[in-house]
Formats: C-alpha cells, structure tokens, sequence
C-alpha cells in the first residue's frame, strides 16, 4: 500500500527523522492558512502516490509544476488553487496524470547537496538492504542504469540488526563528514526502525539533502507498506487513499482477487498466479499483449469470479478474453457460473475464449454451452492465446 508523502513525513517525524515544518492543506484557503504560520521561503507541492511531481506538469497547464517554490502566503494560495483539482502528470502516472486533491505547504529549505536514500526487501539475501547514492533528486534507476558506481548498497542481517557501523559506512559512503555524518548515521538507524516496525516494504528518501547549514532533511518520503502485514497496522492502513487507487484495482483488492491492470488488450481470467504468469507469457508468445493479469486464486467462489469478470468486461481497451482454468481446489463449475453470472449481468460485447481443465470439467463445460453465450473453446493454452489473440485482432 501507497501513502502521501505528507503522511510518511508525518511517520517521520514520530521517529525523530528531520524534515521541513508544514502541513496538508485541501483548499487554497487551508493552504493559506498553512503558509501563514510559516516564514521565509515556502514550497506548495502537489501530494499524489507518484513520483517526478517537481519536473511534472498539469495536464491541462504544460507550464504548472507539482512543486512550486514560493515567497509568500498569498503565492501560496495561487499555487494551490493551480494544483488542486487538476490533473498532474508525471513520468510515473501515464498521460492522464493523477488529480491532486491535497497539496502539502511547507518551509522551504536552502539546499546545498541532494542526495538518494532508499532502503527495501533484498530477498536474495533474506535481509533489509539500504541503497544510497550522492545522485540525489535523480531517478534511482537512472542513476543505476548509468552510472553503476554512484550507488552504494548496504545489507542489514536481521539477527544483530542496525548497528552503528552501518549509520557510519552509510554516511561516510556519501563522502559525509564530521556532524553533518553524524546527523545522517542517525536518520540511517530511525529509517531502519521505521522499516522494520512498520512492515514496510520501501521507504525512500529522494532527495535527503545537507543544509548550507550542514544539516541534513528528509525533503521527500516515500514510504509503501507490506499488505499482507497492514492486519498488524489499523492506524497505518487507515491512511489509505482509495482516490489514488486505479478503480479496478480497487475493486479486485476489495473482492481479495489479485489484479494488475496492463496495457493490452487480451482480459485474462485465470486460477492460479503461476498459470496466470505464463497465460501472459503465452499470450505475448503468439503476438498479443494482456490486458490485465488476474488470479482468482485457488478456492475462488462463484460470486469473486463474477467480481472478477465483471473488471474485466469494464476495461475499455480489452477486445477479447481469455479464461484459463485449471481446476484442482477452484472446480470449473464453479468458475463457469460465475462467468456465465457476470456475462449476463454486465453484458458480454467481445469475443471470450474458454479452455477448462481439471476438477468438474464436464459439468463446466456443459453450464458454459447451455448459457448460450458465444464461448470459443479452446482445447489447450496454445489453442486458447491463438484464438484470444485473433479475436482480439491478430497478432502485432
Ligand atoms: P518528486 O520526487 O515527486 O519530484 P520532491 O519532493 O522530491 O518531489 O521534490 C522535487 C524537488 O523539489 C526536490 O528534489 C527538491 O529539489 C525540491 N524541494 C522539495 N521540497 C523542498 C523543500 N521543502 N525546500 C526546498 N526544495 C524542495
Ligand atoms: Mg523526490
């Protein structure tokens, strides 16, 4: 799950990691408000779950940026005003951008270096690895893509945890020296416990910059946390915005179904994430291009694959669908009900190719041919992703 940056920096804060005085406002009037309290130099920064909010722009104003230098109360409030309600594209969002709905005001701090913390799950190694670059306000891939060598990385082992010695190879590492090394060690050990406690799965600091003080500030935060552990959070999973979420993503998350919604234009509803990983891959393999990837799960009921079918049929872009099930504890007459429930309610206007396997395949296939809905059946997953794909208009 995604958070705001106002609210990882709220996380922060909590855990003694230093960044800008500020606050979340939601009207240009709040924004006032919030900008009053301040003094000197203030930024107005657009809050949307997507990076790259300094370089991007509104859609509908190529000229307004997402994070906006300003020198009074009153810029302030035109600079939310701007923001708020409009679309914000970024290099993370697509060409529709994302509409910001809050925007955080907060004191503007005189940058004398940015640079690039990020810590996540190294699974490889079973254990929390921090990423660390003098790139900072740079897209980390980038920086890794590029210039390999401008990236330290530090694995912590989870039996003796976060020691003193990683705050001082993290600080010294970015060419760090005297308090202003000491200062980063410390936000090193606060981030590392922020990880850890809250059950995160990334937190990034992009840029963490020193001062012309030699002090050091986390200016951004992002901060994602693990679901399968937000049972464990209530407080961190009511600081979920549904708004930022894509609704069909929504919907299947809701409906405990996992769903990706993807660019092409095959829908695919499979049972099983590996059957449904290599649906894809076989769809690409003939010279299509999924829609979705969607994995009902093992034990789905009727009423989760109408949930699911249902998504499917919503999406504007899928020209034809592919239901790839192999039932073991999932049986096909379950999911044929489904399926032939969601066509009926939603209506089913393209083509739908149908290869059943396994537990009740004959009772599935024998409800799919008496709904009387125009099923192509395929006899295998070749059958199956050749047939999707003509359907859907041939291959690239
Ligand atoms: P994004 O990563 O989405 O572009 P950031 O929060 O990193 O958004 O802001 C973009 C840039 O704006 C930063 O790299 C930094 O140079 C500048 N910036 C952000 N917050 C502040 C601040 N409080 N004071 C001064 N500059 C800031
Ligand atoms: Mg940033």
């Amino acid at each position: 799950m995604k958070i705001h940056e106002y609210q990882g920096k709220e996380i922060f804060r909590r855990y003694g990691i230093p960044v800008p005085e500020g606050k979340v406002a939601q009207s240009a009037k709040e924004a006032h408000d919030v900008a009053d309290t301040l003094s000197g130099k203030m930024v107005v920064k657009a809050q949307i779950h997507a990076g790259g909010r300094g370089k991007g722009t509104l859609k509908d104003a190529p000229t307004v940026h997402g994070v906006k230098l300003v020198d009074s109360a009153d810029a302030a409030f035109a600079h939310a005003k701007a923001l708020l309600g409009h679309a914000l594209c970024t290099h993370q969002t697509g060409p529709e951008g994302q509409v910001v709905r809050r925007v955080l005001v907060e004191a503007a701090t005189e940058i004398a270096k940015e640079y690039y913390v990020g810590m996540t799950l190294d699974r490889e190694h079973s254990r929390v690895a921090f990423i660390a670059s003098t790139e900072g306000g740079m897209e980390i891939e980038k920086v890794a893509a590029e210039t390999p060598d401008k990236i330290l990385r530090l694995g912590v082992d989870p039996a003796g945890g976060f020691t003193a010695f990683h705050g001082r190879k993290l600080a010294y590492g970015l060419g760090l020296a005297g308090d202003t090394a000491k200062q980063a060690a410390k936000i090193m050990a606060s981030l590392y416990q922020v990880f850890v406690e809250t059950d995160a799965s990334l937190v990034e600091i992009n840029p963490l910059v020193v001062t012309k003080k030699g002090d050091v500030i986390a200016l951004d935060a992002k901060v994602n946390f693990d679901d399968n552990a937000l049972f464990r959070h209530p407080e961190l999973a009511a600081l979920r915005d549904v708004d930022e979420e894509d609704p069909r993503e929504r919907a299947a998350k809701d409906a405990e179904l996992s769903y990706v919604a993807l660019d092409g234009n095959i829908g695919c509803l499979v049972n099983g994430a590996g059957l449904a990983m290599s649906t894809m891959d076989i769809i690409k393999y003939v010279g299509g291009e999924p829609a979705n990837f969607l994995d009902v799960g093992g034990g789905a009921t009727a009423d989760q694959v109408t949930t699911a079918f249902t998504i499917i049929l919503k999406d504007p872009k899928v020209r034809a669908i592919l239901v790839n099930i192999f039932g073991g504890i999932a049986k096909c007459d379950v999911v044929a009900t489904g399926v032939v429930q969601a066509a009926k309610n939603v209506g089913l206007k393209v083509p739908l190719v149908v290869r059943l396997e396994g537990t009740n395949v004959e009772l599935g296939k024998k409800i799919l041919a008496e709904s009387k809905l125009a099923i192509t059946p395929a006899s295998d997953m070749l059958d199956a992703a050749n047939k999707a794909v003509a359907a859907a208009g041939g291959a690239k």
